[in-house]
């Protein structure tokens, strides 16, 4: 049996593009969105009692990848992007139907307009990326700390950043028109987003995070910040 399915909501986030950001939830908590709720879903009535739960599941379109297809097996960059695995022991972006699910913190339940939304934050989530259905996370049955992680057990280990004093007034002025944007900053760099086969010393990263565009170098397992353009 197929089944369509209409967005309840559209993700605002400050990943502007799929690079860095971070393999799975939590791992960035400075990382706020909002899920704008959308038609018939627009409504306040929709989110009554919501605010009782302190996380959300949300399930989502990996919108981005869904005209690339999917392969039965995957390359997972948790074993070095060399050993393949089935499709459905992974959380591959390219699936048989590009759905993906992210446990996340709620902020804060608003309205602006007639915009209703969910403000939350620790998310992994592209901007632009359609919602198609909200939950409230259950924790005596969805939290589960005897569960075996297989080759996913521990969170990647972090990376700490450094603002170099060239980038340190542009640094300021992000923090000023994003108020958090240097926490953001830290923890999406600490994850090491370089991409594995693309890592040089002497190699200068850029990615956009809200209207911005924070460059940095690595030296010596750092991250040192060379600048943040305003876009
Ligand atoms: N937590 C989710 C899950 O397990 O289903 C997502 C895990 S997936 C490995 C996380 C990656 O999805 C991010 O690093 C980002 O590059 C990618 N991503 C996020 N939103 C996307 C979108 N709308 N379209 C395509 N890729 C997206």
């Amino acid at each position: 049996m197929s089944h369509s399915l209409t967005p309840v909501a559209l993700c605002r986030s400050p990943y502007k593009q799929k690079f860095a950001i971070p393999r799975q939830p939590n791992l960035v908590p400075a990382a706020i969105g909002r899920l704008e709720l959308q038609g018939e879903c627009n409504r306040a009535e929709c989110l009554k009692g919501l605010e009782q739960f302190s996380h959300l599941w949300v399930l989502f379109s990996f919108h981005e990848n869904l005209a690339q297809g999917w392969k039965p097996t995957v390359r997972p960059p948790r074993l070095g992007g060399n050993a393949r695995i089935g499709v459905f022991a992974s959380r591959a972006t390219f699936r048989p139907n590009g759905l993906g699910m992210s446990v996340v913190k709620l902020h804060r339940i608003g309205q602006e307009g007639k915009q209703h939304f969910i403000e939350i934050a620790g998310l992994d989530l592209l901007d632009g990326t359609p919602i198609y259905d909200i939950k409230p996370y259950i924790p005596y049955s969805d939290a589960l700390p005897d569960a075996e992680g297989g080759y996913a057990q521990e969170a990647p280990t972090p990376m700490p950043m450094r603002v170099l004093p060239q980038a340190s007034e542009a640094m300021a002025a992000a923090e000023q028109a994003h108020p958090g944007f240097q926490r953001l900053a830290e923890q999406v760099l600490a994850q090491d987003p370089r991409p594995a086969y693309q890592r040089s010393a002497d190699r200068e990263y850029g990615v956009q995070l809200h209207d911005r565009d924070l460059r940095w170098v690595v030296t010596d397992g750092c991250n040192c910040v060379t600048d943040v353009v305003p876009l």
